[in-house]
């Protein structure tokens, strides 16, 4: 069966977008190790956050480049600890991964659309996971990244 031909543009199209998918992972597995190498350098001349630098407090995406770091090394446990979410949503990616292939050899769109209550509920719980690594932080002193547990005791 083939598709009605209005569709495919917009299937060769997401096609595209599925190459350029794997051409910028494969550049950042590339670059990653120079990333590591020159990660010091960089940082010693740019803020590496605002919330971070300036208020000591952690923005929602704070120790996500170190979970990802430690997922790569396949240290879960380390991952979990600098940012949970940040293997959730790794765990997510795989899993649409997986389903963008299949789509992909049904003749569909690598690629589905998130819907409006899901992105809404993704937003929550990163909001939630924000505030309440802070709230750990400033009133708990529990500093799971423990950078800034230093300033707020
Ligand atoms: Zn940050």
């Amino acid at each position: 069966m083939t598709a009605p031909t209005n569709q495919r543009p917009a299937r060769r199209q997401s096609i595209v977008w599925f190459i350029v998918f794997h051409v910028a992972v494969a550049a950042g597995i590339l670059l990653f190790p120079f990333y590591r190498i020159g990660s010091a350098a960089v940082f010693s001349v740019i803020p590496s956050c605002i919330l971070h630098d300036l208020f000591h407090v952690y923005c929602p995406f704070c120790g996500g480049t170190r979970a990802l770091d430690e997922l790569l090394h396949f240290h879960l446990l380390e991952s979990l600890r600098y940012h949970p979410l940040a293997v959730v949503f790794a765990a997510l990616l795989a899993v649409w991964y997986v389903f963008a292939w299949a789509r992909l050899f049904r003749g569909k769109s690598p690629f589905i659309a998130i819907s409006k209550p899901l992105s809404v509920a993704l937003t929550v719980v990163v909001v939630a996971f924000w505030l309440l690594r802070n709230l750990l932080l400033i009133v708990f002193h529990i500093d799971p990244l423990g950078d800034l547990v230093g300033f707020w005791n």
